[in-house]
């Protein structure tokens, strides 16, 4: 039986007790919540994992994603990547390769996280068959799901599965062009495949057979945004509507059958259209958990794209996003090093906890932050801040003589000044 059977027999289990405890919410409104597919926790039976609840009344989560390219191979550096992400506090890990031995890079990126990790399967199916065949157009059907079933055994947590394009999303496309083209790699993979095979998309024709797949290794569907905008001036397409339509379908006929199911969003968003995609999501897709992936919120900034991102995913999650997926600021550049993973894990959190505090009125640490500050307890405020060790290198390097200011006002630190006739609040 799956968790989604279990949940909605009125079993909790340790999985949902687990997620209750570290939400300080009840273990029945974790059970509720996938029964109802508002929550989501993704589990394999393969691996034991750091358990992760995702969706509605819960913590925004924050996915980071590691993965080679054509260019640059390097497992232990996709390996150092990973630990990056975790050490930097991610929620998940996606490892989305495109580059060297799929099954031996995925192996070792497993076996350094505790963490959930999820994938996008039809990246080896394609790419497999540009290597064998010359190009991605020769991508054979039947490999898309024997990969999907194997990328499970490896101990997947979570798919993203681009079920969502089918014949009518291609003919929106092409009827209204792009301005900033197709950003998504499986959705330009998938779009050259249909329109040269004149066929229609295997993971849409054969949803029911592909959900027997991951019911069976009880795989979290996160369905896929392959028409997401590539820049501000596509968002909120026809073509982005119209899979998002087509997923939601999808996503009720999946959940039905037992598998838990995340709804992937846009890509780059304009701030003034972000309160629409969340909700336009939530909406369609009958409250289920939303990954938004950035967004991006101008396309002006490459280098420093962790914060242009991370801006949308404040928004984002205020207006009820549940799972982000972090942007680095090499995004549009280069593959990112560890460092910028590190970096980029830290945007996506501080723009998660930033959404929490409206969301879910989460403000007790923002609380005792000012009251350190305040109090000039300088191990509190370290001991508070998202990245302790950023905070406290700060500092050290450039030490004030007077050890409770700091050296911005020095002597005239205006806390101590106004600590001796300003009444403290607790
Ligand atoms: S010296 Fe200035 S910046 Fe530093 S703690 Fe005091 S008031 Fe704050």
């Amino acid at each position: 039986m799956s968790i989604v059977e279990d949940a909605k027999k009125g079993i909790i289990t340790e999985e949902m007790k687990v997620v209750a405890a570290q939400e300080g919410v009840t273990e029945d409104f974790i059970r509720r919540g996938i029964a109802s597919g508002r929550i989501v926790i993704p589990v394999s039976p393969y691996r034991k994992v750091k358990l992760c609840g995702i969706g509605g009344g819960l913590r925004t989560k924050v996915n980071c994603s590691v993965g080679t390219s054509t260019d640059i191979v390097d497992v232990d550096m996709e390996v150092e990547k990973v630990k990056a992400g975790e050490r930097a506090g991610a929620d998940t890990i996606m490892e989305l390769s495109t580059g060297g031995d799929f099954v031996e890079i995925r192996r070792r990126c497993i076996e350094a996280t505790t963490l959930s990790v999820g994938s996008v399967p039809l990246y080896q199916a394609f790419i497999e068959a540009a290597r064998k065949d010359g190009a991605v157009i020769h991508m054979r059907e039947d490999d898309l799901f024997r990969i999907t079933e194997e990328q499970a055994k490896l101990g997947t947590n979570f798919m993203a599965i681009h079920t969502g394009i089918n014949r009518i999303t291609l003919e929106r496309l092409q009827r209204q062009g792009r301005h900033g083209g197709l950003c998504s790699r499986g959705g330009a993979f998938l779009t050259a495949w249909m329109l040269h095979n004149d066929k229609e998309n295997p993971l849409y024709a054969e949803f029911d057979y592909l959900c027997e797949i991951l019911k069976e290794h009880e795989v979290t569907l996160s369905t896929g945004n392959g028409m997401r905008a590539g820049a501000v001036h596509d968002a909120t397409d026809r073509a982005q509507i119209q899979e998002l339509i087509i997923n939601a379908e999808l996503g009720d006929r999946a959940h039905e059958m037992g598998i838990q199911v995340i709804v992937e969003g846009p890509g780059h968003v304009p701030l003034d259209e972000i309160e629409t995609n969340v909700k336009l999501m939530k909406r369609m897709s009958g409250n289920k958990p939303f990954y938004m992936l950035g967004p991006i919120v101008t396309d002006i900034a490459p280098g420093y794209d962790d914060r242009v991102s991370a801006i949308g995913a404040a928004m984002s999650s205020m207006y009820g996003a549940d799972f982000i997926c972090y942007v680095t600021p090499a995004e549009h550049l280069a593959l990112p090093n560890p460092e910028e993973v590190y970096e980029g894990v830290i945007s996506s959190r501080i723009a998660a906890h930033v959404g929490d505090m409206i969301k879910l009125n989460k403000r007790d640490q923002d609380l005792a932050m000012g009251h350190a500050r305040r109090d000039l307890d300088w191990e509190a405020q370290f001991n508070l801040a998202i990245n302790p060790s950023r905070a406290r290198q700060i500092r050290s390097e450039r030490a004030s003589a007077d050890t409770d200011a700091c050296t911005m006002c020095g002597d005239y630190c205006a806390l101590k000044i106004a600590n001796k006739v300003i009444k403290k609040l607790d």
